[in-house]
């Protein structure tokens, strides 16, 4: 069975402004790579559909809805209900989408969903907001969408879920959806001491794993957690359904985080959980270089479909990234490897002993 690319043309709307980190091209910029390299057919993409209020209510407060949609009309909201929901609090900015972006990417994941019903395989790069929380927005996050997709599998009656977070952020949200069903299994792999600040240690008897990392994390590390703990971990668990938030914020090339990762340990990392369970769903996440995320997160979709990653990019590839617009210092003269290679420099190095103490 082939895989699904969900996207939307949502993504593309300019809606962040710089300095505002999610001001840059994203999941898009993915799908614009794949199809520069001829690896998405038209028959393989799917446009997201919208989530509806009462599909949002699965996990999220009815008020809590009201109050995003009023945002969106008035682009503004009374300052009780900002402090209430944090919209327009924080990096939680109100935006002419701030309703219909985040119901989009809901309603891909739900899509997402009941596309492998029966099994499958399907991406859905725009989407992967871990930080959601049923009656307030947080971290650039106003619904949590892994919930929703989550819980709509649980509807259909499949039962056992694992959700892998690789993102350099500690998925709380979905942690905390999910701390009380000992059927879903969340594990986050994330920077120790960085913000929410929360998953410092697991609580296995709950089905949550949380390994909080320390800075400068290498690919052999990654490889390590994965190889000593966390698929043997997932393998126990025997998922009907893997939710898989690959993130590109871990990379070394990412301004948000301090960890070190090439894109070969996230490829890596979705290659090894792909055939654990029946149905895979695959998701964005953070990352905020659209260079370094629209490789990765292409790199990805190969890595799907089995294609063999080049060595050199092909010119139109070439040509698209060259284009991109990115508002930071870095931005001003990117190295030629962000526009040649779809592939960084394996990061591998030595397995540092406070690594090799999350396992015991
Ligand atoms: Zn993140």
């Amino acid at each position: 069975m082939v895989p699904w690319f969900i996207g939307s043309e949502i993504y593309r709307l300019p809606v962040f402004q710089p300095p505002h980190p999610l001001a840059v091209p994203r999941a898009m910029l993915a799908c614009d790579v794949c199809c520069a390299l001829d690896w998405l057919p038209a028959r393989n993409y799917l446009e997201s559909p919208i989530a509806t209020s009462a599909e949002l209510a699965a996990f999220h407060a009815p008020d809590y809805i009201s109050a995003l949609q009023q945002a969106e009309v008035a682009q503004s909201l009374p300052a009780e209900l900002r402090a209430r929901y944090r919209i327009g609090m924080e990096s939680n900015v109100i935006h002419p989408a701030v309703f219909r972006r985040p119901a989009t990417s809901a309603g891909g994941i739900l899509f997402a969903a009941d596309l492998t019903a029966d099994g499958g395989v399907v991406y859905a790069p725009g989407a992967g907001n871990h930080h959601g929380m049923p009656n307030r927005a947080s971290g650039f996050c106003f619904v949590n969408d892994i919930a929703l997709g989550i819980l709509r599998w649980r509807a259909m009656g499949v039962r056992r879920v694992t959700y892998l977070d690789l993102d350099a952020h500690h998925g709380d949200g979905v942690e905390a959806a999910f701390a009380d069903d000992p059927d879903v299994l969340t594990i986050s792999v994330h920077e120790a001491g960085r913000w929410p600040r929360t998953g410092t240690a697991s609580v296995p008897e709950r089905g949550i794993w949380n390994f909080p990392v320390p800075s400068e994390l290498n690919d052999s590390e990654l490889r390590f957690l994965l190889e000593a703990r966390i698929l043997p971990l997932i393998a126990a668990h025997a998922p009907e359904a893997i939710m898989v938030l690959p993130g590109a914020d871990a990379l070394a090339d990412d301004p948000m985080s301090q960890l070190s990762l090439s894109n070969n340990a996230l490829w890596d990392a979705v290659r090894a959980v792909r055939g654990l369970a029946p149905r895979l769903v695959v998701l964005g996440g953070g990352g905020y270089n659209p260079f370094t995320l629209a490789r990765c997160w292409a790199g990805v979709w190969a890595i799907l479909n089995d294609i063999e990653i080049p060595d050199a990019l092909p010119l139109p590839a070439q040509d698209l990234l060259r284009g991109v617009a990115y508002f930071r210092a870095a931005g001003r003269n990117p190295p030629t490897r962000w526009f040649e290679q779809l592939r960084d420099v394996p990061a591998e190095g030595r397995v540092r002993d406070e690594v090799k103490g999350l396992c015991v």
